[in-house]
């Protein structure tokens, strides 16, 4: 590697950003064989939202039960209401045992069977126990277990590090600016290859289980460089977010036994999924839960609902759910032992992202033409994996499983191909950014408009939508959009100055949820996460289809000519739990 600090130049034979666990996993191969790999966190590293996942890492070694890859494979497909692509499900199904394994080998401490093979629990959608896990703290394990390898194998870090622009020319990855939140200023990075690994997008909603850093900037700066993103309207709300503050209570908690029940004390979820109940996936326990909300079965007519783990018995809950536990004791004041829970629907994770192939290569349209060099992975992505509804414990095995493959495939690229030249000039985007909101004459501060962004997405944008929500949606963001072009910052030092950061973020949770209601509007059907009450229907005929979306001069172009991946054998049902 080659540094040249007075110009805060590096050139790096493959830079990843994000250091969650796609990211950490893609620098490891990386490193492993031989390349220089450095990855750029905006957050410290373990502090990366992967290290919040709770309850396990979804692979079918048939522990706990029978299981087999086909089976992963059916469940997956029929959780993603028959909109992901078959053959990437096939792909990742098969490498998600070797996934597992290979952590177990890093060192991982799963919990364990008596006979001392990895534990699974039972997971929502999944028709056999398939969540590896380490009690509920899975993603913080994996997390550590990785950022200790990747030191052992000398990755490169420039942590607290905020990309800010790609260097993108001619359909080829050259490298990305990134500003240095620690000591302030600009740094380049020059590349054979770049990894977006920059996490989900919840943040755009104010009742989120989302770390603060989850802003979607990934999605923000490929849409900035003229790329598509792919079905971005689906968007997961997770049904056991703790009341009002959105923290995720993991499906694991009832992975274990626990119960959802409404103000009459009832286990709804007979009404609406009778064999698999409150372990249905998600999309339907959100519904059904907003639905008992919505008809005023609500706790005391409010809109919350109660996860009860009492009978579970103190022990296990201690056992098994220490995180869960201290959650509701810490936020709420509430003894999981003693006292059922409050919970409400979340925003939860993001379906939708930058489209990429089987090899995690960026593509750029419809045909599937790649962006030479540029790669993603992990909850940034849209492969498409999970379809219109992620399945619990997939998107940790997403994560890792893709992270490999893409640093692989970075590694061959690297190979391959010499430096290509950097654009004439490398900073002029990023300094710009800093410069409009250093110099902006306007009196508009970004933080009421980040607030109101949320609080807005939470009302229109939840889990049911209709054409007159988020039409309401749509102009709002208009006018937050013109508000920004005024915002202003008062902090202009170098150092930690998070007035700029923040500023910077809010561009791209703007940017992003446009195309979040664009997609939402025209997409006339119901599937998975996107339930329209207004075309309560899921339309195969119509909409078995991907949508992908460009900013072109400044509005949200739509195409839907991207078709689904569907074997014969695995053709659209009824989807019934
Ligand atoms: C509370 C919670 C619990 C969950 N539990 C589970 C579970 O049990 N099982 C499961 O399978 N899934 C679970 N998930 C989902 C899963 O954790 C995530 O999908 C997965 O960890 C995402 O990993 P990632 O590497 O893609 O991104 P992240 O871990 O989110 O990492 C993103 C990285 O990008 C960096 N970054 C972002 N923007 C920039 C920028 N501009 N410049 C530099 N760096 C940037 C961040 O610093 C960070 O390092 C859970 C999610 C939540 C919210």
């Amino acid at each position: 590697m080659k540094i040249d600090e007075a110009r805060n130049y590096h050139k790096i034979d493959a830079v990843i950003v994000g250091a969650g666990l796609a990211g950490l996993r893609a620098a490891l191969e990386v490193a492993k064989s031989g390349l220089t790999a450095a990855v750029i966190s905006k957050v410290y590293p373990t502090r990366s939202h992967s290290g919040g996942a709770q309850g396990g890492i979804a692979a079918a070694l048939a522990n706990a039960a029978e299981d087999s890859p086909q089976m992963h494979m059916f469940d997956t497909i029929k959780g993603s209401d028959y909109l992901a692509d078959q053959d990437i499900i096939e792909l990742f199904v098969n490498e998600a045992i070797k996934t597992v394994y290979e952590f177990e080998h890093m060192g991982v401490p799963f919990s364990r069977t008596e006979d001392g093979r990895i534990n699974q629990r039972a997971f929502g959608g999944h028709s056999s126990p398939r969540a590896c896990f380490a009690q509920d703290v899975t993603g913080h394990v994996l997390l550590h277990t990785l950022y200790e390898q990747c030191l052992k194998h000398n990755v490169f870090f420039f942590n607290e590090f905020q990309v800010l622009s790609l260097l993108l020319e001619n359909d080829v990855a050259r490298g990305l600016v990134a500003w240095d939140i620690r000591a302030g200023g600009l740094h380049i990075f020059h590349a054979r290859a770049v990894l977006l690994a920059t996490g989900g997008y919840g943040r755009a909603w104010k009742v989120t289980s989302n770390a603060h850093a989850n802003t979607g900037d990934g999605v923000g700066l490929v849409l900035e460089a003229g790329l598509p993103l792919e079905d971005m309207e689906f968007v997961q709300f997770h049904p056991t977010g703790l009341y009002k503050h959105g923290i995720l209570l993991s499906e694991a908690a009832r992975g274990e036994g626990a119960y959802i029940v409404n103000d009459q004390g009832e286990r709804f979820m007979k009404k609406y999924a009778a064999s698999k109940m409150e372990l249905a996936p998600r999309d339907i326990v959100s519904r059904s839960e907003q639905t008992e909300i919505n008809e005023g079965r609500g706790i005391g007519g409010k809109d919350y609902v109660y996860l009860d783990l009492r009978h579970l018995g103190k022990e296990k809950i201690l056992q098994r759910l220490p995180q869960i536990y201290d959650l509701a004791l810490n936020y709420l004041k509430v003894d999981a032992v003693k006292e059922p829970v409050p919970i409400q629907p979340t925003a939860h994770y993001s379906m939708g992202g930058i489209p990429a192939n089987a090899r995690t290569e960026v593509i750029k349209d419809a045909k599937g033409t790649v962006v030479r060099g540029l790669y993603t992975a992990g909850e940034a992505s849209c492969l498409s994996l999970h379809g219109a509804n992620r399945l619990g414990c997939n998107s940790l095995q997403d994560a890792a499983t893709f992270g490999r493959i893409a640093g692989i495939r970075m590694g061959e690229c690297c190979r391959e191909n010499a430096y290509s030249d950097l654009p004439a000039e490398p900073l002029a985007k990023a300094q710009a950014k800093i410069d409009r909101l250093k110099q902006a004459p306007g009196k508009e501060k970004h933080a009421p408009i980040r607030e109101e962004l949320q609080v807005n997405m939470t009302k229109y944008m939840g889990v049911f939508r209709n054409e007159g929500d988020m039409g309401k949606m749509k102009a709002i963001i208009k006018q937050l959009q013109e508000r920004y072009r005024m915002v202003a910052i008062d902090d202009h030092g170098a150092a930690f100055n998070l007035d700029l950061i923040e500023a910077l973020e809010l561009e791209n949770l703007l940017s992003f949820s446009e195309v979040i209601v664009e997609g939402a509007l025209a997409r006339k059907e119901s599937r998975g996460a996107h339930f329209r009450t207004d075309f309560p229907k899921r339309e195969d005929g119509q909409w078995l289809k991907h949508t992908l979306a460009w900013r072109r001069d400044g509005k949200i172009v739509l195409d839907f000519s991207k078709g689904v991946v569907i074997f014969p054998q695995y053709q659209p049902q009824e989807r019934k739990y």
